[in-house]
C-alpha cells in the first residue's frame, strides 16, 4: 500500500507541474503575443503616420520653399517685362537673381530665356543653352512638361558649379498671353537636403528617404546605406507595387527576425514618395523583459505549489497509513498490526529465552451499557476503557482492539506473574473510575486471561490459553483476573 500511495503521489506531482507550468507558459506567451500584436498594430497604424505627417509638414515648410520662390520669381513682373523688352541691361536680372540668392538662402538662381537661350545666372550670364547639349536636357524637358504642370525637380549638377549636386526647382515663365518664354528657378544643395533628412531622421529615430514613382531613391539622409532603388531593397522589393501604386500605405515586414515598419505617402510637389522606415518597436524590449520575469515568478509559484502539495500529500500519506494500522474508534493499533507483533515477537522470545505474556480483556455486560445508554454511549465508554488500557501498558509492544469489546496487549520480556500484577491493577483503576454520562455515574469492570508463552508453543495455542482463561473469569462471576498455567 506504501508503494502505490507513494507512486500516486510521484504521478500527482508531476502532473501538477505539468499543468501549472504549461498554464503559465501558455498565460505568458499569450498575453505577450496580444500586447506585442497591440504595440506592433500601433506603430503602423498611429506612430509612424504621425511621424510622416510631422516631417511632412516639415518639408512643406523646409522643401517647397524653393519651389514657392521659383513660382514667385516665374510671375513677377519684372521678369516677363523685363524679357519681352528684348532682354535689355543684362545686369538688371542679374542683379534680381542676386536679390533672390541672398533673401532665400538658395544655392543658385537663374532664368533661361527661350528667345536668347541665354543662361543668366546671379553671377552673369554663364552660356548659351543648346538642344544638342546633353547638360541642358532639363530645360527642354521643362519646356515640354504638360500644361497643367508648372514645374519639375530635378536632380543635376549645377550649372554654375559642376562640381555640386543640386535640387533644381526648373519653373515655367509665359507672357501675359500665355506664351512660354523662358525657364526661372532656384537650386538648393543635396548636400544640405541631406542634413535636413538626417535631422529628421535623428530627431524622429527612424529612417528617411524619397523616391520617384519609378522607385528610384532620390533623395536620402548623408549617411544612407540603402540600395539604389526600391526594387533593389531587401524587404521593400516585394512592396515597391503597394508603395509606387498608391497615395499612401502602411505595412510591416520581417527581415533576418527584426521587424520592419513603412509608411509611404506620395508628395504631388515632388512627384515624389515619402518612406518613413522604422526597425522594430522599442516597447518589446520592455515586452520581452516582462515575459522573462513574467516566467521567472511561474517558476517560483510552481516551486512553491509543489513543495506545498509535497507536504500536505505527505501528511496525507502518513494519515493514511496510520489509519490502515489503527482501529478507528479508539485509536488503538488493530488485528492486523497485532498479528505482525506477534509473528516476529514469538520466534523471537523462543530464540532469546525470554518470557512474553499475552493479556485478554473483555468487558463485562457490554450488551447491557448498549442496550440501557444507547449505542454512542457504549462508544464512549470503549474509549474510556481504551485509552486507560493505552496509558497503562504505555510500554507494551502492542495494545490492541481485538474486536468488540475486545482488547489484547502483547508484554515482551514479562513474566506470568509480573504481567498478571499489571493486569489486576487496570482492573481494579477501571472498576474504580466513574464514568460521567448524562449526570448519571457509571461504573465499567473488565475481565481478564493471562498466558505466558511456553517453550515450543505457537502463537494459536497461546492466544488459546489466555482465551480459556478470560473465559474461566467471566465463569468466576466477571471483574476479575485468570492466570493460564
Ligand atoms: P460479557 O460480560 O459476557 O462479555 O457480556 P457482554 O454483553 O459484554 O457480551 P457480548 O460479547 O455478547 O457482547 C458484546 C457486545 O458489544 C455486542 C455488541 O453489540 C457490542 N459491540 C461490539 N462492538 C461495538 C462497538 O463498536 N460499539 C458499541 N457501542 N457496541 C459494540
Ligand atoms: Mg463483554
Ligand atoms: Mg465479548
Amino acid at each position: 500500500m506504501g508503494m502505490s500511495l507513494w507512486n500516486d503521489k510521484k504521478r500527482t506531482m508531476w502532473l501538477l507541474a505539468v499543468l501549472l507550468l504549461g498554464a503559465f507558459l501558455v498565460t505568458s506567451g499569450f498575453s505577450y503575443w496580444v500586447a506585442h500584436s497591440s504595440l506592433s498594430q500601433q506603430v503602423e497604424e498611429n506612430t509612424l503616420p504621425l511621424t510622416s505627417d510631422n516631417i511632412y509638414s516639415e518639408i512643406q515648410q523646409d522643401l517647397l520653399k524653393p519651389i514657392f520662390i521659383s513660382s514667385l520669381m516665374a510671375h513677377d513682373t519684372f521678369v516677363r517685362d523685363w524679357t519681352l523688352g528684348n532682354e535689355q541691361q543684362p545686369e538688371r536680372l542679374i542683379r534680381y537673381l542676386k536679390e533672390i540668392q541672398e533673401k532665400y538662402g538658395t544655392v543658385t538662381s537663374f532664368f533661361v530665356s527661350d528667345v536668347s537661350h541665354n543662361y543668366y545666372h546671379s553671377s552673369g550670364i554663364l552660356k548659351q543653352i543648346s538642344e544638342a547639349d546633353p547638360n541642358d536636357s532639363w530645360y527642354y524637358r521643362t519646356r515640354g512638361l504638360p500644361q497643367s504642370q508648372d514645374y519639375e525637380i530635378n536632380i543635376d549638377l549645377d550649372t554654375a558649379d559642376r562640381t555640386k549636386t543640386t535640387v533644381f526647382v526648373n519653373n515655367k515663365v509665359f507672357d501675359y498671353d500665355g506664351n512660354f518664354i523662358g525657364v526661372t528657378g532656384v537650386g538648393l544643395e543635396v548636400e544640405k537636403v541631406g542634413a535636413l533628412i538626417e535631422h529628421y531622421q535623428k530627431r524622429y529615430n527612424r529612417r528617411v528617404f524619397f523616391v520617384d514613382r519609378q522607385g528610384t531613391v532620390m533623395l536620402h539622409s548623408v549617411d544612407y546605406s540603402g540600395a539604389a532603388t526600391l526594387q533593389q531593397t531587401p524587404g521593400l522589393a516585394e512592396n515597391a507595387i503597394r508603395i509606387l501604386a498608391n497615395p499612401s500605405s502602411a505595412f510591416s515586414f520581417t527581415l533576418e527576425g527584426e521587424t520592419y515598419f513603412i509608411n509611404s505617402r506620395y508628395v504631388p510637389e515632388f512627384q515624389w514618395y515619402l518612406l518613413v522606415e522604422q526597425r522594430g518597436t522599442q516597447g518589446d524590449e520592455q515586452l520581452l523583459t516582462t515575459l522573462w520575469s513574467n516566467l521567472g515568478i511561474s517558476l517560483l509559484v510552481t516551486s512553491i505549489v509543489l513543495l506545498t502539495a509535497n507536504m500536505t500529500l505527505g501528511r496525507y500519506q502518513r494519515r493514511l497509513e496510520k489509519m490502515a494500522s489503527t482501529d478507528k474508534l479508539t485509536g488503538l493499533a488493530n488485528r492486523q498490526v497485532f498479528e505482525e507483533q506477534v509473528t516476529r515477537a514469538i520466534p523471537q522470545a523462543h530464540k532469546q529465552h525470554s518470557p512474553l505474556s499475552l493479556l485478554l480483556f473483555d468487558i463485562d455486560h457490554f450488551k447491557r451499557i448498549n442496550d440501557q445508554y444507547g449505542h454512542s454511549i457504549g462508544d464512549l465508554v470503549l474509549k474510556s476503557v481504551s485509552l486507560q488500557l493505552q496509558q497503562h501498558f504505555a510500554h507494551a509492544a502492542v495494545v490492541c482492539r481485538w474486536g468488540g469489546e475486545e482488547f489484547i496487549v502483547l508484554l515482551k520480556g514479562t513474566e506470568l506473574t509480573e504481567a498478571a500484577a499489571e493486569a489486576e491493577l487496570i482492573r481494579r483503576k477501571i472498576s474504580e473510575h466513574l464514568l460521567q454520562i448524562n449526570k448519571a455515574e457509571l461504573v465499567v469492570t473488565i475481565s481478564g486471561g493471562i498466558a505466558e508463552l511456553q517453550s515450543q508453543e505457537t502463537g494459536e495455542q497461546l492466544l488459546n490459553r489466555a482465551d480459556k482463561a478470560l473465559y474461566q473469569a467471566k465463569e468466576n462471576g466477571r471483574n476479575n483476573i485468570v492466570l493460564s498455567h
